[in-house]
């Protein structure tokens, strides 16, 4: 029996600054799935991502996309957050004047209500953290700062994984979560993902090393080039990556 897909991309096409990145692509993910998404710099792994979390730089100019079966480019932001996307940026944004752990209490709480379930309140929200992120040795100390005000880079990172641990999302979208951690804040990564792996819940992870795989073993590699995925197959295809580089696989820089 095929299993029901989770996220549909069907010949989506995407503008950035009038300049079309995204060129006809096509992507399915089941429940489940694990999908990394690789590709040279300036490919446009980045804006796919964006683009599935309705980030304002990216102008969809045609094409489809159906999560749970919904019409997902007609979802604003915050529905999708509520549906359950969720998106690790890149480089996070810092936010002065926002605390850390208020704005992360109202984000569960949002989805919360529109999952029709109870507000929690302070007490409850820091027993939760405290739970998850004890399980991981993640400090929390973070939470009482500003979002992501002053924090190092690493830093960033832990807190997008106190985020994705509190709310829960069914589909994980990681932008080089990876990028400038060292081997044990990676190794908090992938505990963190590999905990949160149900069945039912899907990945889509863009990273250039291998360290992350190895932790947490893709079922598809997608290599994007040119604004569309260019070549697919298993944890296989990046260690051939990893050994030989784009262009012996036949990718070429075709946006620089
Ligand atoms: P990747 O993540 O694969 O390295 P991106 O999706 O970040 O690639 O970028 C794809 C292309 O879009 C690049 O040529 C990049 O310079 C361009 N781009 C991305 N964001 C912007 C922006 N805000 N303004 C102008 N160009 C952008
Ligand atoms: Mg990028």
């Amino acid at each position: 029996m095929s299993k029901e897909v989770l996220l549909k991309i069907e010949d989506l096409k995407v503008n950035i600054n009038n300049n079309e990145i995204l060129k006809g692509l096509n992507l399915e993910i089941k429940p489940g799935e694990i999908h990394a998404l690789m590709g040279v710099n300036g490919a446009g792994k980045s804006t796919l991502v964006k683009t599935l979390a309705a980030h304002y730089d990216c102008e969809v100019t045609g094409g489809k996309v159906t999560f749970k079966n919904k019409d997902l480019l007609e979802m604003d932001v915050s529905t999708r957050a509520n549906e359950g996307i969720f998106m690790s940026f890149q480089s996070p944004v810092e936010v002065p004047g926002v605390n850390n752990s208020y704005f992360l209490r109202t984000a569960m709480n949002a989805k919360r209500a529109y999952e029709g379930k109870e507000e929690l309140d302070a007490m409850q929200f820091l027993k939760l953290v405290k739970e998850e992120t004890n399980k991981f040795d993640i400090d929390r100390k973070l939470l009482q700062r500003d979002l992501n005000d002053g924090f190092s880079g690493g830093e960033k990172k832990r807190n997008e994984l106190v985020q994705l641990l509190m709310l829960n999302p069914d589909l994980i979208m990681l932008d080089e979560i990876d990028s400038g951690l060292d081997v044990d804040a990676i190794k908090i990564v992938a505990n963190v993902i590999n905990s949160m792996l149900d069945g039912k819940k899907s990945i889509l992870m863009i990273t250039h090393y291998d360290r992350l795989l190895e932790l947490i073993k893709p079922d598809f590699v997608h290599i994007l080039s040119d604004g569309k995925i260019a070549k697919t197959g298993d944890y296989s295809l990046a260690l051939e990556l990893d050994e030989k580089g784009f262009e012996a696989l036949g990718i070429n820089n075709a946006n620089s």
